[in-house]
């Protein structure tokens, strides 16, 4: 059965146009999942790029081919052929009119156009205009990448510019995250098996924290990146989704309005940050970085803690930590389980791991349980025993998230996307620290961030996979 739920009366998407096709987006994740489209017969439409760079068409199917092959992709001709035979190329500034016109020509037997904004934020509301004034945005859709806004002023603008000339029916906010194979499968954890729904509240779980560490730095994108920072690229959007999908209640039925409305749901139930419970860092060396000013402020770790005001949440803590150049890269979600009340064989020397449900979402996904076993031999010590499936020789056969989600969108369905009430949700939350910052705190490279961060969850027994402070 497929995760998602067409609209019956959905037409297919009749051409894509990737505005931004020789971008940095473009080379690393959408050519490639192009292909793979191509290749599982789920494309089959024509392709325009339209940017800047003075490139033809069989530049573009060069350019195609590099990202492909960069991507470690082992090239089958005949899709290729396939794929390059339908793409072509606009050049041209999205701030001129003539550009738009141009695009019109190419697309002009096209009735339902996709168009995919992989272009800068700053130039989305310009697009969207350029699009509905050369007349293209009937029966069209639109594909926006993430981030959506800056904050939430200038969210709910951006969404009154693409509400002039885009249903919100017809408007697809990437969040790749949310097309992973880890965060479609925590659905089915948690509401495909019955002893999960009664261990998944305030009455049993202590503390629930999500890491997103990346132990690599900021690279070759240092402007980008210095003009963001680590709440605006990845907090405020992947980590949020994550924390909705695991403390939603169960969607009435399997339908994507049922799924967005819990997901908005649980959003809105959730605190503003408060300052005193955020912490900022940035990696020694983070100044060096070509492109980053050289003294800039911007955070390149962002831990916080979340408090959700429902009946099934309140008073448990949600920690949340992203970082760069930190120990390990690895995505994971860790449901903390409270002691029992009078814990028999253990006492106060005794430190034996909890019960926890550790949810790895990258390198691997899977989904571990850890509880006490009683040690062998004449002894009553318990011990910590993980249990954990078996290595899925079939992990990598899903669709990678681009490949998912553009595939979503050509078919018209919302399931994956953000509305964009939660967006704007994800801004309320985040907003307190977006304006009242402290100074970052430098950390090591290396390390699990600044040492602030872990006096945030002292009282919950410390972040997993590092001694409590
Ligand atoms: P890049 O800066 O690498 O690419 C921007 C693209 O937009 C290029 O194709 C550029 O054309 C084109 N462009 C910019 N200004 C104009 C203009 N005035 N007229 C015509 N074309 C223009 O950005 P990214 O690919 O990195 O990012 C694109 C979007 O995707 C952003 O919103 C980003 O936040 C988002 N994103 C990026 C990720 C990544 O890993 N790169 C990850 C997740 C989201 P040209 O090069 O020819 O000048």
């Amino acid at each position: 059965m497929p995760f998602t739920t067409t609209p019956a009366d959905a037409p297919r998407s009749d051409l894509l146009v990737m505005f931004g096709a020789s971008g940095d987006l473009a080379r690393k994740k959408l050519f490639p999942a192009l292909y793979r489209l191509e290749a599982r017969g789920r494309l089959g439409i024509p392709v325009i790029g339209v940017a800047l760079s003075d490139w033809s068409d069989a530049d573009l199917r060069v350019q195609a081919r590099q990202a492909l092959l960069e991507d470690g992709e082992d090239i089958d001709e005949v899709v290729f052929e396939r794929l390059a035979r339908n793409m072509s190329y606009v050049s041209g500034n999205y701030s001129e009119v003539a550009t738009f016109e141009r695009l019109r020509e190419r697309a002009s037997n096209c009735e339902h156009p996709i168009f995919h904004l992989a272009v800068p934020p700053s130039l989305f509301g310009t697009v969207a205009n350029g699009i509905a004034s050369a007349g293209l945005a009937k029966g069209a859709r639109l594909v926006i990448e993430k981030p959506f806004g800056r904050d939430h002023d200038s969210a709910v603008e951006l969404n009154e510019t693409l509400h002039e000339h885009f249903a919100e029916s017809a408007i697809f906010r990437i969040d790749h995250f949310v097309g992973k194979e880890a965060l479609r499968s925590l659905l089915v954890t948690r509401f495909a098996n019955a002893i999960t729904e009664p261990m998944w509240n305030r009455n049993v779980v202590d503390s629930v924290k999500i890491t997103m560490a990346e132990s690599f730095g900021v690279e070759d994108r240092g402007a980008f990146y210095d003009s963001v920072g680590a709440m605006r690229d990845v907090v405020q959007n992947h980590l949020l989704q994550m924390v909705a999908l695991l403390a939603m209640e169960q969607p009435v039925n399997e339908g994507s309005k049922a799924l967005r409305d819990e997901k908005a749901k649980v959003l809105t139930a959730t605190r503003a940050v408060e300052p005193k419970h955020y912490v900022r860092g940035q990696y020694r060396g983070y100044l060096d970085v070509p492109g980053v000013r050289p003294d800039s402020d911007t955070e390149t770790y962002a831990a916080m803690r979340l408090e959700i005001d429902s009946p099934r949440w309140s008073g448990v803590p949600f920690f949340l930590r992203a970082g760069k150049a930190l120990h390990e890269t690895v995505t994971e979600m860790t449901i903390e389980f409270k002691s029992p009340p009078r814990p028999l064989w253990l006492d106060e020397h005794t430190h034996c791991p909890r019960n926890s449900m550790r949810i790895e979402a990258k390198p691997q996904n899977f989904a571990a349980i850890t509880w006490l076993h009683k040690e062998p031999g004449d002894t009553m010590m318990p011990q910590a025993i993980t249990l954990a499936p078996p290595p899925d020789e079939r992990a990598d056969i899903g669709p990678e998230p681009y490949e998912l989600l553009l595939e979503e969108a050509m078919k018209g369905d919302p399931t994956l996307f953000a509305r964009e009430d939660t967006v704007l949700e994800q801004w309320r939350i985040v907003e307190p620290i977006l304006t009242d910052v402290r100074p970052v705190e430098v950390y090591e490279p290396g390390t699990w961030g600044p040492r602030s961060a872990s006096m945030l969850t002292r009282s919950h027994h410390g972040w997993p996979s590092e001694p409590p402070a």
